[in-house]
Formats: structure tokens, C-alpha cells, sequence
């Protein structure tokens, strides 16, 4: 059945008490009365976002729908569709079980043992005390050291020119200006060396606890389990981050908190955390956390997912598009996505989802399906000036002028 946006409200599917099991798991009651009240809020959030032109993408809905809306040859088939949503989440959480693999042994364990052996860290606090101070530390740690590596791998790509035939199309009114840098940098770190750590060491390490995260010396999980804690965090990542961030384009509230993420219409990777605190917790912070929280996560899977996600979110606001290249083909880089969400900011039409499989669900696609999605972005397709390839906010291109 194909409803329009209009008759959304009365097609809206009767609701399914029992879609999750009714099991007394702590996370399975969250998730069930997180579905509860959307599904209770539905016709409020159809009422706040009912503007058509908060989308300009046509047939948005709040019930899944496996027809394409409007109808397109050009729509991804289900088989297409159904690749993008099985292989995904299949080589995602294995790559991350691997990852840890990798930092458990090299960084992991030898941070626990610097910890252990420094008096002021260590030995003069009670044994919960130095769990925590253990896992704050190392959070901020680690977060500093992903922020400077991807982000100063991006920064030094786009002043030296090397990637330039990767780069994503930018008119001159999209670059940033030194003023917008400088204010998202300097809260960036505010928030990373200020506000971050008491809230790590009050709030998320004795959340943590509560969903029975274990100490940080105990042994990690088996790869079984760390595969399924990592496929649900992609999941519950997914789905909260499209629907919060669909929440926040809604036309009444889009201008007091979501705009100040969208100050950046041709995005640079640090770009990613230049945003409302309501979003950044709403947004980035929940959906992020969901998995590791529900699931009672090790802190050493923690760590690796907040850099895996760090690092997806600075490369798909990077304005660069590795598709092609060798680390794409292994699953590597996330150049799909740093397409997908490029095409979010530079015309602000749709794409909510870190992926297509839930924007092609709820029909809020159609603007990226009409360009020819991430081959005809990264084509020039629909380009207008050719002047727009290869423009950089770091040095004269010859293609217009930077911003000061
Ligand atoms: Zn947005
Ligand atoms: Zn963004």
C-alpha cells in the first residue's frame, strides 16, 4: 500500500504490542517503551514536521514502506537494498571486533598498566575511585588522539592538494569562515577538556556501571558476544540517529538548534561536532551510547567504539569521497556515507540517515535519488559551475576566492 504524505496519519499500521519479546531484560523494557512513545507521539511528530518543505523530498512517512515514494527506476532495487543493509552490518561488526583485537593488546592494556603503576592515578584511591579515574582519563585520551589524527589528516590532505581527484564539489559561498572554525574548534575543546571530564567521571562511568559495565581489568568478552554488542550498536546508532536528526529538521525547532550544525554547508571533518548541546546529546550522544550502555559494554569496546564512530563522523563531514580507492573496496573508509551526508549539508533536502536503507524506509530520499545518489554527486552530475571541483577552504585553487 502506497499512502502519500497527506493520508500518512490514517495508514499509519495499527500498533504491535508485542513487536519485542516480552522479555525482562532491562535494555529490551528500554527499547520497548522508547517504541512505545514514538509510536505514542506519532501524530505530534507528524503535526511538528508536517511542512513539506521542511523536507522538499516528497513522500516522507513515519511507518516504514517498501515502495519507493514518488515511484523511480532510479530508486536502489531490493536486492541493492537488501546489500546495503545485511553486508553493512555484517563486515561493520566485524571490523570493530578486529579493531579491538588490535588496540586491547597495544594501547589498552599498557594505558591499565600505566594507571596501576602512577601513585597519584593508582594506588591512593579506593578501588572503584581508580576504575573511574581509569576510564575518564583514558576517555579523554583517547578522544584527544582520534581528534588530532583524522582531523589532522584531513587538514593536511586538503592544504597539500594530495587527494584533490576525491574531493567533493564546493561552491565559494560554502566554504567556511576562519571565524566559524575558530568558534567550533575552540568549543571543541572546551568540551573536551573542561565539560567532558566530570561528566565521564559523574554521570557516564556510574551509568555505565548501572548497565553492568565490568571493571576495567577484567578479561574482554568472547568474539561471539563482542560481534552482536557491536551489531547492536550500529543498529541502535542508526535508528536514533535518523530520527532524532529528522526531529531536529522539523520547521518549528529547526532554527534553534539544528541550524548551528547546518552554519557548515560545505562541511570540513571537525565540522561534525559544531553543534546545538541539545543536539550533541540528543543527536550524537544518545544514539552513539545506546549500544554500549545497554549492552553493559567492557571499557576497552567502549573506547573502540567511540574512535570508530569519531572517526566515521569526521570523514563523512570531511568533503571527501574515497569511493573507488582500495580502502573503500575492503570496507575501510565510509565513502558512501561522507557522500550521503554531503549531499545533507550542501542542499539540505533529506538524506537523515547515516545510510540509505532507513531514508528509503521513511521516503526521505528522493532529492539524493533524483542527483543519481553517491555516483552522481561524486560525478559532477547536476553540477552547474565546473568551477566547483576541487575548491579548498585552506589554500587559492583559482577557483574563487577564500574566505577570511
Ligand atoms: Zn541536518
Ligand atoms: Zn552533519
Amino acid at each position: 500500500m502506497v499512502c502519500s504524505f497527506d493520508e500518512e496519519e490514517q495508514c499509519a499500521a495499527p500498533s504491535h504490542p508485542n513487536i519485542v519479546s516480552p522479555s525482562h531484560h532491562p535494555s529490551l523494557s528500554f527499547l520497548k517503551f522508547g517504541i512505545a512513545l514514538i509510536r505514542k507521539n506519532l501524530p505530534l511528530l507528524h503535526r511538528m514536521s508536517g511542512k513539506k518543505k521542511a523536507y522538499a523530498t516528497g513522500g516522507a512517512t513515519f511507518t516504514p514502506r517498501l515502495t519507493p515514494r514518488p515511484q523511480s527506476e532510479k530508486y536502489p532495487q531490493p536486492l541493492e537494498l537488501l546489500y546495503n543493509i545485511v553486508v553493512p552490518y555484517t563486515r561493520a561488526p566485524l571490523l570493530s571486533v578486529l579493531f579491538v583485537h588490535l588496540i586491547y593488546p597495544t594501547l589498552y592494556l599498557p594505558a591499565l598498566e600505566f594507571c596501576k603503576s602512577s601513585p597519584y592515578l593508582w594506588n591512593d584511591a579506593e578501588k572503584q575511585n581508580r576504575d573511574k579515574v581509569f576510564y575518564s582519563a583514558s576517555f579523554v585520551v583517547m578522544k584527544f588522539v582520534v581528534w588530532i589524527l583524522v582531523n589532522g589528516f584531513f587538514y593536511l590532505i586538503e592544504r597539500e592538494g594530495w587527494f584533490d581527484r576525491y574531493k567533493l564539489d564546493r561552491k565559494a559561498a560554502q566554504l567556511p569562515s576562519k571565524k566559524l572554525i575558530i568558534e567550533n574548534i575552540t568549543h571543541v575543546f572546551i568540551g573536551m577538556f573542561v565539560t567532558g571530564p566530570p561528566l565521564l567521571y559523574f554521570v557516564l562511568y556510574p551509568l555505565s556501571k548501572h548497565f553492568g559495565m565490568p571493571p576495567s581489568d577484567s578479561p574482554l568478552p568472547d568474539n561471539k558476544e563482542m560481534f552482536v554488542i557491536f551489531a547492536l550498536c550500529y543498529i541502535l546508532n542508526d535508528w536514533g540517529f535518523y530520527w532524532t536528526h529528522r526531529l531536529l529538521h522539523a520547521a518549528p525547532i529547526y532554527k534553534y538548534i539544528h541550524k548551528q550544525h547546518h552554519m557548515y554547508t560545505g562541511t570540513v571533518s571537525f565540522a561534525a561536532e559544531h553543534a546545538h548541546i541539545v543536539e550533541i546529546v540528543l543527536s550524537n550522544y544518545l544514539p552513539t551510547l545506546a549500544g554500549v550502555l545497554v549492552t553493559g559494554a567492557h571499557p576497552c569496546i567502549v573506547f573502540a567504539w567511540i574512535a570508530i564512530r569519531l572517526q566515521q563522523t569526521y570523514e563523512v563531514h570531511s568533503g571527501y569521497c574515497f569511493r573507488g580507492s582500495l580502502l573503500y573496496k575492503i570496507g575501510l573508509t565510509n565513502s558512501d556515507g561522507a557522500a550521503y551526508h554531503d549531499f545533507h549539508h550542501t542542499k539540505n533536502s533529506g538524506n537523515f540517515g547515516g545510510g540509505m536503507y532507513l531514508d528509503y524506509f521513511f521516503g526521505t530520499m528522493d532529492s539524493y535519488v533524483k542527483i543519481g545518489m553517491a555516483e552522481g554527486l561524486t560525478s559532477g552530475v547536476g553540477r552547474k559551475d565546473p568551477d566547483d571541483a576541487g575548491r579548498s577552504y585552506l589554500r587559492d585553487t583559482g577557483r574563487g576566492k577564500l574566505k577570511k
